[in-house]
């Protein structure tokens, strides 16, 4: 490495910039998880990323590893993105009518997933909202009025009403009792509509198996990540996805949210890396290539029910934008112009994986890593069987030693993630020298937290 992502770095303009952004916005961010709430310190407020750095208000360098939580998958500022944008550019930022590039990005996302149909939004909220939506409004055409979605404890879809709930667990312990009494998890959102949402434990089938059993007539759809991230990284195990497949026989719709893993563990995203078979799909993060776009798609007979077709109705003024377009499809053609890139993720992401390890073994820190192609999470804690498989075993892991750990790192330059509950992403920006001294800092802080 040439510069310098290991000095101490200073906050003197970020720590200004925050303290203006808190009187003028909540928190003093647009999205909560920037704030590290959970880690403590000042955010960085960033100037400008290239590659796989990110440069802060005060000219401090750091190795990123949030990727802006996922699209980044290129590195920041990518030639053939940045010139697509451009280009794009010249002729105007939004139309409000259909454009070339709407196709073209729809047809290539429909060759690389395997979906029927797609439809763009602006945002992965919004994608989720609308394919439930749509499963329920496809599932009751029959006259089965079905209302009740299901979703996984500690997987994250957005921020729509009837998403928002994460019930406690006991669902097999005291399973009919319990149904359908999920707690939304924010101010805001009536119990009504939560009561709408079940909630099971990920990776576990019988909770799954028994709840269909027992609601399964009143189950539009069980929306999934089909590997999560947003509990930090859980990785499906396949008795899991069998249970996740035999949901369809009850008459559910079954929805993969591949907003965190589209083209990310491949072209094909996790379905095609682990063989799902959705209905439904919803897209968001890479398929925007950086600028604001999501998507959702499938079934034809399925997404025939959107409008203006079909009675389900769903629209976005800026959806299918101009440049958020041309970023995607530079970014999905880049990706599909490198066969070598997922399987060099795969290999530095496990490296990264391996060298954490020793060294927070080293350092005689208990560490749990979960890892899958260029996803992952270190959980400070010592998992039984040696991974971490659902949320509540997640929720078992030392935040504390994490967010000391956390601080060390970007005291060293390296930017993580500021939640233990979270993935980090490598991208095709980082080099071997970039993952060593990454684990070199990682040694360090281990070291300094122990
Ligand atoms: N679904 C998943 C799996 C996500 O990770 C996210 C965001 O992190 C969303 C949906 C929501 O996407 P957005 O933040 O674009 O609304």
């Amino acid at each position: 490495m040439t510069s310098t992502p290991l000095s101490p770095t200073p906050t003197a303009q970020s720590e200004a910039l925050f303290a203006r952004a808190r009187a003028v916005t909540p928190g003093g961010v647009n999205s909560p998880v920037r704030a590290f709430r959970s880690v403590g310190g000042t955010p960085r407020f960033i100037r400008e990323a290239h590659g796989a750095y990110l440069t802060d208000a005060d000219g401090a360098r750091y190795l990123d590893y949030i990727g802006s939580w996922g699209p980044m998958i290129l590195g920041h500022d990518h030639p053939a993105v940045r010139e697509a944008v451009a280009g794009a550019l010249q002729g105007g930022t939004s139309f409000g009518a259909p454009s070339w590039r709407e196709v073209e990005l729809a047809e290539l996302v429909t060759r690389l997933t395997g979906a029927d149909k797609v439809r763009f939004t602006s945002s992965g909220t919004e994608a989720t909202m609308s394919a439930l939506r749509l499963a329920r409004g496809f599932t009751s055409q029959h006259g089965t009025g079905r209302k009740f979605i299901v979703k996984f404890r500690g997987n994250y879809h957005g921020h729509a009403d009837g998403l928002l709930v994460e019930a406690g667990s006991g669902l097999m312990t005291n399973a009919a009792g319990h149904l359908g009494t999920s707690a939304p998890s924010s101010a805001g959102v009536p119990e009504e509509y939560a009561a709408l949402t079940l909630v099971c434990e990920y990776n576990d089938p019988a909770a799954l198996d028994t709840l269909m059993e027992l609601r399964g007539h009143e189950i539009a759809a069980v929306i999934f990540e089909p590997v999560v991230g947003n509990a930090g990284v859980l990785i499906p195990t396949p008795d899991f996805l069998a249970a996740l497949h035999r949901v369809k026989e009850a008459g559910a719709l079954l929805i993969a949210d591949e907003v965190m893993t589209g083209f990310r563990l491949s072209l094909s995203g996790a379905s095609g890396l682990l063989g799902i078979r959705p209905d439904l799909s919803c897209w968001g993060k890479i398929i925007g290539g950086g600028l604001p776009v999501g998507a959702y798609g499938g079934r034809a007979d399925v997404m025939e029910f959107v409008s203006p077709q079909g009675p389900v109705y769903q629209a976005g003024t800026l959806s299918g934008n101009p440049l958020a377009m041309a970023a995607g499809l530079a970014t999905l053609r880049a990706l599909e112009a490198d066969p070598d890139i997922y399987p060099r993720l795969e290999s530095y992401t496990s490296r990264l994986a391996q060298g954490l390890k020793d060294a927070a073994r080293d350092a005689g820190i208990p560490i749990s890593v979960n890892q899958i192609g260029s996803m992952l999470t270190a959980f400070h804690q010592d998992a039984p069987h040696g991974s971490v498989g659902n949320y509540t075993q997640a929720a078992r892991s030392d935040t504390a030693a994490f967010a000391a750990w956390f601080q060390a790192m970007l005291g060293q330059g390296i930017y993580w993630a500021p939640s233990q509950f979270e993935s980090i992403f490598v991208s095709g920006a980082h080099t071997v020298s970039e993952l060593d001294a990454t684990l070199e800092a990682a040694r360090h802080a281990y070291r300094s937290v122990s």
